[in-house]
């Protein structure tokens, strides 16, 4: 984009902002209900009585039943099949479309911030108004260059009552350039590995992450029974002890099972990928990859050495290459 084409097309851009999504308020398809209700705060494990105890309701400061207020979004969302098949154009799609024709096709969802102002009760109807609030100047990312843009929804019952409000921010950006083909002539310039997503590491598992990154494969013990399990987990499954060591795996093992993954593709993996469960010589199993063999050639019950290794610029992993017979 030349600064002129930059120019024009922010010109227009702008011009987004405080358009409304819909042209009237949006009405939720149901009215607020317990069914619904219920089913949410099942999927949710909320356990809170009053959404869903009528008669502990009854007797509560409010008196009757409430609709949890994270649900509020949902009362005006389409159905799974619905947005399948394609929601009409509104406010927000106009403006994607827009940023889609001038290259900024790559949509990251960075916020959500809901406020409550009124609980919604059983029976009641809810509005939902948004617009486009806000587009953000031109920002370069990690991800690449692009525009923050915020839509506002705020949604009232059937009173005009304020139940809350909803502010939803999305990056629309220019995704980075894929990395080039290598040649065909044979040209062996090794690519830049792009970096895997990374495991999270918490409490649990973090310990495990710390090891493999010193080389180490460990193997979580139960200290009461001596059961090994992986991956790591807070309690024995055996006999429920929290009470756990470790053991060094010597990383000697045996392909149980395998699979070679060919779709969808994820960056920083080298393709064939050949997904195996290593059963190894301490006893328990591992996920993990094998390499330095056509996938062809892999057969289950291969005698495989696992080696601690880094497969891209953050990342130590164990890799398992068959072992010469
Ligand atoms: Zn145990």
């Amino acid at each position: 984009m030349t600064p002129e084409e930059r120019q024009a097309f922010e010109e227009e851009l702008y011009t987004f902002v405080g358009r409304p999504l819909h042209p009237e308020p949006k009405r939720s398809y149901d009215a607020v209900n317990e069914a619904m209700i219920r089913h949410w705060a099942e999927v949710m494990g909320d356990k809170n009585p009053a959404y869903t105890n009528a008669e502990w309701a009854a007797s509560s400061r409010r008196g009757e039943l409430i609709a949890p207020p994270a649900m509020m979004y949902a009362w005006n969302q389409e159905g799974y099949a619905v947005a399948a098949e394609g929601r009409p154009s509104d406010g927000l799609s106009d403006l994607v479309a827009y940023f889609d024709q001038h290259g900024f096709t790559g949509s990251l969802g960075t916020n959500v911030d809901q406020e409550f102002f009124a609980e919604a009760k059983i029976g009641d109807a809810l509005f939902e108004d948004a617009i486009i609030e806000e587009i953000s100047e031109q920002k370069v990312t990690a991800r690449g260059r692009g525009y923050f843009l915020q839509t506002l929804a705020k949604f009232t019952n059937q009173s005009g009552e304020l139940i809350g409000t909803q502010r939803f921010r999305v990056f629309k950006f220019i995704p980075p350039e894929a990395p080039p083909k290598a040649a065909a002539s044979g040209a062996s310039e090794e690519l830049e590995v792009p970096t895997r997503i990374h495991a999270p590491r918490g409490q649990d598992n973090g310990w495990w992450w710390d090891a493999c990154d010193e080389g180490k494969v460990l193997i979580q013990r139960c200290k009461n029974c001596q059961t090994l399990r992986h991956p790591p987990r807070p309690m024995c499954g055996e006999c429920q002890s929290t009470d756990w060591d470790s053991v060094q795996s010597t990383l000697d093992g045996e392909i149980f099972s395998f699979v070679e993954m060919h779709y969808p593709k994820f960056p920083g993996y080298k393709y064939p990928l050949i997904v195996a469960v290593i059963s190894l010589a301490e006893g328990t199993r591992i996920i993990s990859n094998v390499v330095g063999i056509d996938s062809q050639d892999v057969k289950i019950g291969m005698k495989v050495k696992g080696k601690v290794e880094q497969v891209d610029e953050k990342t130590m992993l164990p890799q398992f290459y068959p072992v010469e017979a």
